[in-house]
């Protein structure tokens, strides 16, 4: 296989289809032999900064990697030169984020507009419901979150049909790769420092990206809110968790710059160990949580059992910050983004005019399933839609065939069942040949680039503290495959080379 990748790569690098770097600076200048040697030089220094850098993973083939820190680390995948994106889509992505914070706090305030929008979708989705009913236990007793931090990332692909900028989803919860995600910037200027000359390519067209260090600094300043020296960050994990680098980072930064100490538990060890004092206070296993960080409980398969729905309940009753509070997670749901695409929607939310605009122009073509006509085009159509069910974490969506043949039987079906979906339409981005590596190994193949960026909000009552973009992530996926998760296998890690 690394034979054929070689050769592939070979002939990739005489293509002019090939992302910059890959195809010689000027015609004639590098046999292709020259090339697949430069490639190979390329990715081993690559592999090799990764292990001195942490830019890593636990390894699959390694059965303890995804639960005992510093054993079976393999480098991160990542793709050996950064993805070429416009300048001007860059700007606009970057501007959208605060505007975006900002649109999540408005929404998470509005607990009747989250009930009623969510109200068919919770009869057919049990994951849902579960949510929502935390949410309606937190609404007779008004609850209020005085502080409230949010950690987003807006992902977003360029259209080429219509050459815009699209919105693919506003993650509210787990917003994954802040950490590993500015490391590969800096990899990436690291390649073009040496080799950018003979490649073409200009190391100061890559972005700088503090998404780790803004993060923690966001959670440092929440943590400072709270006012309480001996509190700590309550960092919910997954039993097994191969991305765990990538929470480490932050747990450092957070140490490192704010002096302040996370303790990492599971929801079924929050339900054994924690307790809501009278007044509030969250204890987790005799310690104080200023802040609660949620990198597990997006999906249902976080919760097994009854235990993981108490630790999640008790959690928020308790007056620990939390990120994301319930309501944040909720207005994170893909049936919420439907509804805040429809006409005058934002308009509920937001004064601002302009910044209604920006939103809307990122906003692709959303719809219920109540919508008998495009219900009707999109089984005609299959492949201009993208089918999908109130999840996270990839892999849950519906294309092509599958999309027809579900929207078909979910009609046949008598009922709601309709109801636990919504329809996007489908963005085509422009594919380019790109070398990735992958477990050590390097191949290349015809890629799409999905460009997700990280927001930070941190408020107290009417005092904004914080309200940023927070740095990038590049996620760059073979274009034949649907889906773009780097932690469930689909994608790789990337870079921006501005144009
Ligand atoms: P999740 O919350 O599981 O990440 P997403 O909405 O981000 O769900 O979808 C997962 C992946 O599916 C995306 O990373 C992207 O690669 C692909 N995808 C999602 N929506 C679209 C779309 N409208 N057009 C093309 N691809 C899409
Ligand atoms: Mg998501
Ligand atoms: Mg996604």
């Amino acid at each position: 296989a690394a034979l054929r990748g070689r050769r592939r790569v070979a002939r990739a690098a005489m293509s002019a289809e090939a992302r910059p770097g890959v195809a010689p600076a000027e015609e004639g200048a590098a046999t292709p032999g020259q090339q697949q040697a430069l490639l190979a030089e390329m990715v081993e220094n690559a592999a090799v900064w990764c292990a001195v850098h942490g830019l890593v993973v636990g390894d699959r083939a390694n059965q303890r990697s995804g639960t005992v820190p510093g054993v079976g680390l393999v480098h991160a995948p990542f793709s050996l030169l950064p993805a070429r994106f416009p300048a001007s889509f860059w700007k606009q992505a970057c501007e959208l984020a605060p505007i975006f914070n900002e649109l999540v706090d408005r929404v998470s305030l509005d607990g009747e507009f989250l009930q009623a929008a969510l109200s068919r979708t919770k009869q057919v989705d049990e994951f849902t419901a579960r949510l929502l009913q935390i949410h309606e236990k937190m609404m007779p007793i008004n609850k209020k979150e005085d502080i409230r931090l949010g950690l987003h990332r807006s992902d977003y692909m360029l259209d080429s049909e219509t050459n815009s900028l699209l919105q693919i989803e506003l993650n509210t919860i787990s917003s994954s790769f802040p950490g590993l995600g500015s490391l590969v910037s800096e990899l990436h200027r690291t390649l073009l420092n040496q080799y950018g000359k003979i490649l073409g390519l200009d190391p100061k067209r890559i972005p700088q990206n503090w998404a780790a260090t803004q993060f923690a600094e966001a959670l440092g300043k929440a943590w400072a809110e709270y006012n309480n020296d001996s509190a700590v960050v309550l960092m919910v994990v997954q039993p097994e968790e191969r991305n765990m680098y990538d929470q480490y980072w932050l747990v450092n930064h957070l140490k490192e710059s704010y002096g302040v100490a996370t303790i990492r538990k599971t929801l079924a060890q929050v339900e054994a160990e924690g307790q809501v004092l009278t007044d509030g206070t969250l204890v987790i296993d005799g310690r104080t949580v200023a802040v609660v960080y949620f990198r597990a409980g997006y999906a249902p398969t976080d919760y097994p059992s009854e235990v993981e729905w108490r630790a999640r309940l008790l959690m928020e009753q308790s007056s620990a910050i939390k990120c994301p509070s319930i309501s944040y997670h909720l207005v994170g749901t893909k049936k919420i983004q439907q509804e805040l695409a429809k006409p005058n929607v934002l308009e509920r939310f937001l004064d601002n005019k302009e910044d209604i605009a920006k939103l809307r122009k990122s906003f692709a073509g959303l719809w219920s399933l109540d919508n008998e006509e495009i219900v009707k085009s999109a089984i005609e159509k299959p492949d201009l839609f993208v089918l999908k069910p109130q999840r996270e974490g990839g892999g849950n969506n519906i294309y092509g065939h599958d999309l027809r043949d579900t929207l078909i039987k979910l009609q046949k079906e008598q009922g709601e069942s309709l109801a636990a979906y919504i329809l996007m339409q489908r963005i085509f981005p422009k594919a380019s040949l790109t070398p990735l590596v992958r477990g050590g190994d390097w191949f290349e193949d015809l890629t799409i680039s999905e460009l997700g960026i990280y927001g930070a909000y941190l408020r107290n009552k009417d005092k904004v503290i914080l309200n940023n973009q927070s740095g990038y992530l590049m996620r760059t996926k073979v274009s034949s495959s649907n889906e773009g998760g780097v932690a469930a296998g689909f994608a790789v890690l990337d870079s921006v080379l501005l144009t």
